[in-house]
């Protein structure tokens, strides 16, 4: 069976470069032409010899899932879609700004948790991705806008783990795929540029903390767990109380770093400023709230199905004062790629539609917009208040 090499962290690779007879050397070769250099066809590896070329090329691959479509946002943000067989598509968004490129990616293939105000969570749950369906979305995206943006230096400088999915419900993946994402002969990316967000698996946090502990973001999204059973239904098997021990346990992996909640703004649901009163209260229990903790107000992306309303923007600045003249750093984040769906919540709004794929897939194939030629640079300018 042939092998897709982008299934594997340096250390699964060296493990195959050893079936084949090579030394595990040859893996670091290996993997800086996949990851560093973007090669694709084992022909372009000219420090390799032609004996272990030849060898791979009947035993190995490299290779991506296809791109069903690509948007490109008028505020410089782009989104494509992979189609991961079986119907399935799922999605990758990168958001430029000033001083960093950020990629949001998947894990998941819809997603089981189900909260109320999340499109994917709506679609339902397909299935995992695997190693390589996750790593090829960085894989992909990095050597693409390398290429039209005409430069060898990295364009994207941060990960966030907050596309469709809950990435700690495919954890076996996930450590894999972050691990090909720091290693130096890879992307090298900081660990606290990669961020890991979660509805709450409480006994994967900790795992994660142990075995890869990057940066974590919670969702969340209510101060109790009235509110929050409804909304994360996840809540009712790991309530707020066991969520903020887990958090504490997690900066003891992390030092000096802070979890940063999420808290999707939803009109008169959770965004009353007795509400922020209550989430101070949470955060600064003693013995059980997390003091290094930052939040991050979203403003909801309605679809039909949910239901909910997006705050005002008053309401949302007075839910900000509150939390901010307690101390607690407080940012709202900007909606970006409006324009394409790509705002957190849309991901693959338009695309699980399991009783008529082959329709699903041709109108995708028409969406695909602006010819590549016309990313810029310039999009990199639009700053949002992150
Ligand atoms: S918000 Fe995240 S965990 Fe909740 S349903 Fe959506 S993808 Fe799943």
């Amino acid at each position: 069976m042939t092998a897709n090499l982008l299934d594997y962290d340096l250390e699964g690779l060296a493990a195959f470069c050893e079936r084949l007879g090579e030394k595990r050397f040859r893996a670091t070769q290996l993997f800086r032409w996949i990851h560093q250099k973007g090669a694709s066809q084992f022909d372009e590896m000219s420090d390799l010899a032609k004996s272990l070329r030849e060898k791979l090329k009947t035993s190995a691959a490299i290779k991506a899932p296809p791109i069903l479509a690509q948007h490109i946002s008028s505020d410089g943000t782009i989104k494509w879609l992979f189609d991961v067989g079986g119907g399935d598509a799922v999605e990758a968004v990168f958001i430029p700004e000033e001083d960093r490129g950020t990629l949001c990616v998947s894990s998941q293939a819809g997603c089981a948790v189900n909260c109320r105000f999340c499109s994917t969570g709506h679609q339902g749950f397909s299935r995992n991705l695997t190693v390589g369906e996750i790593i090829s979305q960085l894989w992909f995206a990095e050597h693409f806008l390398r290429k039209h943006l005409k430069t060898s230096e990295r364009v994207i400088s941060n990960v966030v783990m907050m596309g469709m999915g809950e990435p700690l419900q495919n954890y076996t993946a996930l450590v894999p795929a972050l691990r090909v994402m720091l290693d130096d002969h890879a992307y090298g990316l900081s660990r606290r540029r990669v961020t890991v967000s979660t509805s709450g698996v409480v006994p994967m946090i900790d795992r994660l903390g142990q075995d890869c502990p990057v940066a974590l973001a919670v969702s969340l999204h209510a101060p109790n767990d009235a509110l929050r059973n409804d909304l994360v239904p996840l809540n009712r098997k790991y309530p707020i109380a066991e969520l903020m021990q887990a958090c504490r346990r997690y900066l003891a992996f992390a030092p000096r770093d802070f979890i940063t909640f999420e808290y999707c703004m939803l009109n008169e649901v959770n965004d009353a400023p007795e509400q922020a009163t209550e989430l101070v209260k949470l955060i600064r229990q003693e013995g059980a709230g997390v003091a290094w903790c930052k939040f991050n107000l979203i403003p909801f992306n309605p679809f039909p199905a949910s239901g909910l309303i997006r705050s005002s923007q008053d309401r949302v600045l007075a839910f900000a004062r509150v939390l901010s003249d307690a101390g607690i750093v407080t940012t709202i984040r900007k909606t970006r790629g409006d324009d394409i769906d790509a705002a957190c919540g849309q991901l693959a709004g338009d695309v699980k539609d399991r009783t008529d794929v082959q329709k699903r897939i041709s109108r995708q194939r028409t969406v695909m917009l602006k010819p590549v030629s016309e990313i810029t640079p310039r999009g990199r300018e639009n700053a949002s208040n992150d």
